[in-house]
């Protein structure tokens, strides 16, 4: 089905403003989607109609909000087809959903234990593991790449031996744009006995998800990637393997009962859900999953995929420009320096017409070593974005090249 782009841009009012005087081309999606105006709505809808606490009241507005926030719930588990919405739990966004793994799982480990990364990893799946060292001298051992950004299955497997106790990695890599065969990988820390968290902050926003079919043991997002809110994020995590963790934090809502000598924790999913949690942005995060599902997610990928080839062919022909991240199949994130250009120049020249691209190191400073370059400029794609946008970021390269030339 072809789709109407000049219509899905009218449900994204950002897109009309201007920057710096030019229309707003925006291409830092990989860092936080723009969101629909039925989200916005739906979030107006809850502040102006249907804000209460969720879980604590027997009133009617309370009940209504603990509905919406439950039914997202629900929504979430069909949509990574988890097998029960306990599994999902809700959290601040994918970076607490990995430290929430680690805090509380990782109290198991002891000196001398390993856990499985790949040099591709965020720094939110990196920065929670070496927290762990407080109380265990934990060694981090890195899955390498090659030089398209791909990871090899063998050497992958000959990272595990008796003392690894977790691995963790990324779905899809924010800078490469690398699809990890996860499946592969959660199959071979398995075969070594070892838990699995797959980082999914940028394969949500793109790809299918099903963790029963990927057989992981933990996957993470985050909804501002995903044309939802700010503030929201999930924590898939198997039931049987939920239930062996200690809470992470303590407050209202996870306990069962407490007293000052003793308390008790609830049950699944509320035990890992201290405090008031953004339930405005869990009951509009239902409305981002149904802007997808409308567009259909197969339609936005190959959309992004069509943009990623144009522009790729575009930014070829400039000379001296390099590209990170060339895996077949990869998502719509391109990586890319121009000679000995800083990225900051590059990307504050750009912004001054009206181009929005990320620079810097992109919470990838192990990968940025690993490429030999302090950072990188990145241009990355969502369904809204059109071939004549990449003309325009093109013409806008050229001219910034023009003037540090
Ligand atoms: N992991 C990856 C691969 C990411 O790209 C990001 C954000 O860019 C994160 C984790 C952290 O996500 P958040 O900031 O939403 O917690």
């Amino acid at each position: 089905m072809a789709m109407d782009i000049a219509a899905i841009r009218r449900e994204f009012p950002i897109l009309e403003r201007e920057v710096n005087g030019r229309p707003l081309i925006y291409l830092d999606n990989t860092a936080t989607s723009q969101t629909p105006r039925e989200v916005t709505d739906a979030i107006t809808r809850m502040y102006t109609s249907t804000k209460a606490n969720v879980h604590r009241g027997v009133h009617t507005l309370s009940q209504e909000a603990t509905d919406l926030q439950e039914a997202t719930r629900r929504r979430v588990q069909k949509y990574i087809n988890a097998a029960e919405p306990e599994e999902v739990i809700f959290t601040r966004g994918t970076t607490e959903a990995i430290n929430l793994v680690a805090a509380s799982y990782g109290q198991r480990f002891r000196d001398g234990d390993e856990i499985v990364l790949t040099v591709m990893e965020h720094h939110a799946d990196i920065v929670p593991w070496q927290l762990l060292r407080s109380h265990a001298d934990i060694r981090i051992r890195v899955a390498e790449i090659n030089d398209r950004g791909e990871i090899d299955l063998e050497s992958y497997g000959s990272l595990f031996n008796s003392r690894t106790v977790m691995a963790a990695f990324c779905h899809v890599s924010n800078v490469l744009g690398t699809v990890n065969p996860v499946k592969d990988m959660t199959a071979i820390a398995h075969s070594h006995g070892v838990p699995v968290l797959i980082d999914g902050a940028q394969a949500s926003p793109h790809l299918p998800i099903d963790v029963r079919d990927l057989d992981c043991d933990f996957y993470a997002f985050s909804s501002h990637k995903m044309y939802g809110p700010t503030g929201v994020g999930v924590l898939y995590g198997r039931r049987s393997i939920l239930e062996e963790m200690p809470p992470y934090q303590g407050g209202g809502e996870m306990i069962r009962h407490v007293s000052f000598g003793h308390t008790t924790f609830a049950d699944l999913p509320f035990r890992f859900e201290a405090g008031t949690p953004d339930f405005v942005g869990i009951a509009a995060f239902a409305s981002a999953l149904d802007f997808i599902e409308r567009v259909g997610l197969e339609n936005i990928a190959r959309h992004e995929h069509e943009l990623l080839e144009y522009a790729t062919g575009r930014l070829r022909e400039i000379e001296r420009l390099q590209i990170y991240g060339t895996a077949p199949g990869k998502s719509a994130v391109i990586s890319f320096n121009v000679g000995d250009i800083h990225n900051y120049d590059l990307g504050l020249l750009l912004d001054r017409m009206g181009v929005a691209v990320r620079t810097g190191h992109h919470c990838a400073q192990p990968l940025m070593e690993r490429l030999g370059v302090p950072g990188t400029v990145r241009a990355s794609f969502a369904v809204y974005n059109t071939r004549e946008e990449v003309d325009a970021f093109i013409a806008a390269l050229h001219r910034v090249l023009a003037i540090l030339a």
